[in-house]
């Protein structure tokens, strides 16, 4: 009996896929455009996506989710990218919920994964990377001190997303300084930052112009006090909780790249149709018909290698190098698709209009983060080829 082999990975959830395309259709290029321009957070957008359930897949029907899986939630992004729109303003809900979810204590669930789920509180950002410790997460020493019921935080952030945009902020912070951990990767700990409170309260937050719009900030911590019923899991195991947490991440931008990718496809297709130069279609030549064939070539690779460890996710299997190759090849395919696109385009790509140049400085980030090629490469050689350790 042949078993039955979906032909295309972005078959998965259709129904979901038709109404997330619906709801972009509302949210056009000039949207976005206005947005870049003036650096301005997409509000509409994210509201009408909350309102529709669609930020609240992953969380549990028990807290008022869909009780989806992981790939449930990378049809939604994949959607918004290859609409010509971009998840980078909402798509950290999908993940950062997760550790709440596996790691926080039954009564941190339920206050906070209701209200996440219904709109109520945003759970948008996750502070990890700091000036000095982007790559080497163990390096980070932004503090949380003990003091009776509550921890006092000091030090600084870097490149912590949407902060000005959401109620909570799951954190990452030394609760042991390197040097006294049994390892470096120990004596790190999650707390859940309410940012109501905390802004002018010991948390300041400085936005960072970027050539994306991205609501990327710095963040500086002095005193901030958290109570001690806001650490998730275990004191000094954080950065174990947050790993499945950045599987997750990988997994789900790595489909936003399959979604800006089949975007530049679509309009270089479009493009070479129609566009006559030596009064024939461009498309009518092999050297642009080519790259556009390989780029799809590359998506289509790309798409079966996120669909593969989205699986392994959801089965709660281990999927680290998976989910690392997932995001590798997808953010490689939607380079290469966004450098095609603007070259089919010739001079057009460069105008703003086209929205070709604003997709390619968008998805050129993910090589970059949330991590990038060079560390998913060390990955890949130190632990599944057992090559010697460079660092
Ligand atoms: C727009 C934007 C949004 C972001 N949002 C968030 C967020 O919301 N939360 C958050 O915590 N972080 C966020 N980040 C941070 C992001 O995860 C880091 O930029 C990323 O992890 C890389 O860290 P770094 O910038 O410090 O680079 P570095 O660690 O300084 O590395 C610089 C370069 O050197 C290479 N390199 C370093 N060591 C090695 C090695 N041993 N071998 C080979 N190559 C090496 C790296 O691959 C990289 O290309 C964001 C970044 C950007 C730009």
């Amino acid at each position: 009996m042949r078993c039955p082999v979906p032909r295309e990975p972005d078959q998965t959830y259709p129904e979901i896929r038709e109404a997330v395309r619906k709801l972009c259709a509302r949210f056009p290029g000039p949207y976005w455009r206005a947005l870049d321009r003036e650096r301005t957070y997409p509000t509409e957008f994210v509201q009408a996506l909350t309102e529709a359930g669609f930020l609240s897949v992953l969380i549990p029907e028990a807290y008022g989710g869909s009780g989806l899986g992981l790939a449930a939630g990378a049809a939604v992004l994949e959607e918004i990218h290859r609409s010509g729109g971009h998840g980078g303003a909402c798509h950290a809900q999908m993940y950062t919920m997760g550790v709440v979810l596996r790691h926080g204590s039954p009564a941190q669930k339920q206050a906070c994964l209701p209200k996440v789920a219904s709109g109520e509180l945003r759970l948008q950002a996750f502070g990890v990377t700091e000036p000095d410790a982007g790559t080497d997460t163990t390096r980070i020493t932004t503090f949380a001190r003990r003091d009776g019921d509550h921890y006092i935080v000091n030090g600084k952030k870097l490149w912590i997303s949407r902060a000005e945009h959401s109620d909570l902020m799951v954190l990452l912070c030394r609760t042991t300084p390197r040097d006294q951990a049994a390892k470096p990767s120990e004596g790190m700990s999650v707390l859940l930052v309410d940012m109501r409170e905390a802004m002018g309260n010991g948390l300041t937050v400085r936005p960072v112009r970027t050539m994306l719009n991205h609501a990327t900030t710095e963040l500086f911590f002095e005193d901030l006090r958290v109570p001690v019923a806001n650490l998730i899991g275990r004191e000094g195991d954080g950065f174990r909780h947050i790993l499945d947490g950045m599987n997750a991440e990988r997994i789900l931008i790595a489909a936003e790249c399959i979604g800006d990718a089949k975007f530049f496809i679509d309009r270089a297709s479009a493009y070479a149709r129609d566009r006559q130069v030596f009064g024939r279609p461009i498309g009518e030549n092999q050297a642009v018909q080519f790259p556009i064939a390989r780029a799809h070539v590359q998506m289509t690779a790309a798409a079966h290698m996120v669909a593969h460890a989205a699986g392994l996710f959801e089965a709660g299997e281990p999927c680290g190098a998976e989910a690392n190759m997932a995001k590798l090849v997808a953010s490689e395919a939607s380079w290469f698709a966004a450098d095609m696109c603007l070259q089919t385009h010739g001079g057009f790509g460069f105008a703003e209009e086209y929205d070709i140049e604003r997709k390619f400085r968008e998805t050129r980030l993910y090589q970059v983060a949330p991590i990038s090629t060079n560390l998913i490469l060390s990955h890949v050689a130190t632990h599944v080829l057992d090559l010697p350790k460079s660092f």
